[in-house]
């Protein structure tokens, strides 16, 4: 059977209006390279087996290079608030939506190639990608999924054999990402800016019975508010789940916030090396506006332009609709509050507390002394009697810590910046080795590994990402 032929193809976004994106299709690329295919990705989120197909045949396909007109190939239109400022259109500059697959659950996914050129959306810009941002999306999504954060996938990297005309000029790269939608806070602003509240209906509709289909079954007094609430819990489990983690974003715009919750377009983020409660990785976050502990309030602040969207089809009229979200969204602080408390609490072996005192104290012992996020948490978890002269530590001792609930999060292994870097480094020399086997560590976080958990010398350290293009 063709590899097409096993894709169970699915089409529901080309049935919104074509209002709703533009037809594209992907750059002829003759001298494109498959560099990695994540085979089980593919076998279990899509169902399709790919195993048996050459590079070529995945090329063909995920690559989008013969075209299929089955495919959607199609690439979205969104806003976005970008580091607090509006813009009322950006969509997918550099992005195509090939298709969407119905695996053997009846679930559907999007396959999205980044990268992939030039379409009505990309303004001054190219289109490309250039390897290195490619690389480092591979290995921090894959990583974000094996430590347990809710994520978009890593189907495959390819280099495009083409150049592309940043700084210098550099291997151009090509991202094919899976996710379960990209349905974006940025979308809903788009068509609620346009005062196209049609559209909005029909993409508030849309979410609903894609992501949160259980909204439709309880006795609603508004599905809107319940879709709002739904995104609430998803988002804040999400933002806790990175901060638990040590992960920083980077670019916290709400084109990049998906209504499914799943962490997308990881540009310029970094785990932190030593715990620093405004570390800041992205070289265009001047202002520090997404530091590591801002996390949360931007979350917040990212729901509340997804609340305000949804006033024209909460209620005709819109006083009465803003009454109604005021009111769904008064517990607001606590609950993320409280989604946070809870999954940070985890790493200290501590649950039903409801507050961070103890583990605050804990991470403002680690600012002080310059020590290593992961590694203290992990020494914490395996020796902590090491910890004894600490301050938090005789207080969380009486609270019977669960060591066993320590071991499930607290994880060895992190893709470190430094690594990343050099994998990106030897990528644009040809060397996809670090690479790979970078891919393959992240596999096991919760395994020891001698190798990779070591925290970068100051000679390695690397403080500074750049944005994804
Ligand atoms: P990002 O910050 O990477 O999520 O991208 C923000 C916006 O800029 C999106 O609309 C992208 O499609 C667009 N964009 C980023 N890089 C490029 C590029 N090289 N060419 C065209 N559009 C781009
Ligand atoms: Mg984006």
């Amino acid at each position: 059977m063709s590899l097409e032929d096993k894709i169970k193809i699915s089409s529901s976004y080309k049935d919104l209006p074509a209002r709703f994106y533009e037809y594209n299709q992907v750059t002829r690329l003759p001298k494109i390279e498959l560099i990695r295919f994540n085979h089980k990705l593919s076998d279990k989120i899509l169902s399709i087996n790919t195993r048996d197909y050459s590079d070529k045949e995945l090329v063909d396909v995920f690559a989008g290079q013969k075209p299929n007109p089955k495919f959607l190939n199609i690439s979205q239109v969104y806003a976005g608030h970008q580091f607090g400022h509006f813009s009322p259109r950006l969509g997918d500059g550099r992005a195509i939506l090939l298709t969407e697959v119905l695996n053997a659950q009846k679930q559907r996914h999007d396959i999205h190639l980044k990268g992939s050129g030039a379409t009505m959306f990309s303004r001054r810009g190219d289109g490309k990608s250039s390897l290195g941002p490619v690389v480092r999306e591979y290995i921090m999504c894959e990583a974000m999924f094996y430590l347990g954060a809710p994520t978009t996938r890593a189907l495959a990297v390819f280099k495009t054999g083409e150049k592309v005309q940043r700084e210098t000029q550099l291997d151009g790269g090509l991202f094919a990402r899976v996710a379960s939608s990209h349905i974006r806070v940025g979308t809903f602003e788009y068509f609620a800016s346009t005062h196209d509240y049609e559209g909005l209906k029909l993409l508030a509709d849309y979410s609903i019975e894609r992501h949160y289909p259980q909204i439709l079954d309880t006795a609603s007094p508004n599905k809107y508010i319940k879709l709002l609430l739904a995104v609430a819990r998803n988002q804040s489990a999400m933002v806790s789940k990175w901060m638990s983690l040590g992960f920083i974003h980077g670019v916290m715009n709400t084109d990049n916030m998906l209504i499914s919750g799943e962490t997308i377009d990881y540009g310029p983020c970094a785990f932190m090396d030593d715990y620093s409660s405004d570390k800041v990785f992205s070289s265009i976050d001047l202002n520090k506006r997404y530091a590591y502990s801002n996390q949360i309030e931007i979350a917040k602040w990212n729901l509340y332009r997804f609340a305000s969207t949804l006033i024209p089809i909460i209620d005709k009229d819109s006083d009465k609709a803003i009454e109604m979200l005021k009111e769904s969204l008064k517990d607001i602080d606590f609950e993320y509050q409280k989604v946070l408390t809870n999954e940070m609490n985890k790493k200290i072996g501590l649950v039903n507390l409801s507050n961070m005192n103890i583990i605050n104290i804990f991470l403002n012992e680690l600012e002080q002394k310059r020590m290593d996020f992961t590694v203290s948490f992990k020494e914490l978890t395996y020796s902590p009697e090491k910890f004894s002269e600490f301050k938090f530590y005789n207080d969380w001792k009486k609270e019977n810590p669960s060591m066993d609930l320590m071991k499930e999060v607290n994880p060895h292994f992190i893709p470190r910046n430094h690594q990343v870097e050099m994998a990106i480094q030897k990528a644009y020399a040809g060397d996809f080795s670090l690479f790979n086997s970078i891919c393959e560590a992240i596999k096991t976080p919760f395994l020891e590994n001698e190798f990779y958990e070591r925290p970068p010398t100051n000679e390695e350290l690397v403080t500074q990402t750049f944005c994804g293009t």
